[in-house]
């Protein structure tokens, strides 16, 4: 990665010195935003203390009030053939009556008794998702150039890396990215938290998308970044995100409720490799 890139900081020193996260020169103001106090501590914070990313987990409770379901960790929707013999040997060993691949490419092992949470994470191992925070939920992918002829970026390799940043970081709210190696936009990045769209220029940076009930279309950040500048941009926008964002708020309702300009305006103005217009 590009050190060069975190050179650029607030002014208080050069980020390339510390962890890309919960460094204090990545402390970005909130210009702008009426009513913030920088020194007031995070407003999440009782929550974050609340949740767990560790063992005590007990599935996801499902309709039928009794049994739960586990979701399996598999960044860009890659698996390998081993990797799916285990999930395989897992729902068998453990009678899973329901195993679905969801949207955000990942395998749902539903209908599982609570007694058998534990034995099936266990079996599960690495591919198992445990997680009760609020976090990346999941990165999802395109084949991109990997095997895709429209393919213009490797989309699978930048999902990859982004799984590895994101990993077992606690945000305000679940986070979902979706990352696409063209225009065509197949790793539905335009109504993800964080979308990545892949041009011949480069990749491209979308914030604030969300589906469901009150859908969003993500508002453009940056163009014509390399992976590096991408997962940098990508990195700083969560962090913005996860110091200002109230509790459960999604970053669809962040974007709308604070103003895309006021994020362009605290976020963008850090990345040196943005050129200003
Ligand atoms: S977004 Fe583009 S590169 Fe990715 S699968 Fe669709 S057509 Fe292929």
């Amino acid at each position: 990665m590009n050190q060069a890139l975190f050179y650029q900081c607030n002014g208080i020193g050069p980020i390339a010195c510390c962890p890309p996260f919960f460094r204090p020169c990545n402390d970005i103001p909130l210009a702008g935003y009426p009513g913030h106090k920088r020194d007031n501590p995070p407003r999440y914070s009782t929550l974050q203390r609340s949740m767990s990313m560790t063992d005590t987990y007990e599935g996801i409770l499902q309709r039928d009030g009794k049994t739960r379901a586990i979701v399996t960790r598999m960044p860009g929707g890659m698996v390998t053939p081993d990797e799916l013999e285990t999930i395989a040997r897992t729902a068998r060993k453990y009678r899973v009556p329901f195993l679905k691949l969801t949207s955000g490419q990942r395998f749902l092992l539903a209908g599982i008794t609570p007694g058998d949470i534990s034995g099936v994470i266990k079996d599960l191992g690495a591919l198992a998702q445990p997680y009760t925070a609020p976090c990346v939920k999941f990165v999802q992918a395109c084949p991109g150039t990997e095997v895709c002829r429209y393919g213009t970026q490797d989309a699978i390799a930048l999902a990859r890396e982004t799984d590895r940043l994101f990993r077992e970081r606690v945000f305000p709210a679940k986070i979902k990215i979706g990352i696409s190696g063209c225009l065509r936009c197949c790793g539905e990045s335009h109504i993800r938290d964080i979308g990545i769209v892949g041009t011949k220029q480069g990749w491209t940076v979308l914030f604030g998308g969300n589906g469901g009930t009150n859908p969003r279309f993500g508002n453009e950040i940056a163009t014509g970044l390399s992976s590096a500048e991408a997962l940098d941009c990508m990195q700083r926008l969560a962090e913005y995100y996860r110091k200002h964002a109230k509790p459960h708020e999604r970053t669809a309702r962040f974007v709308e409720r604070v103003g895309i300009e006021t994020i362009r305006e605290d976020v963008v103005a850090m990345m040196p490799y943005v050129g200003v217009e």
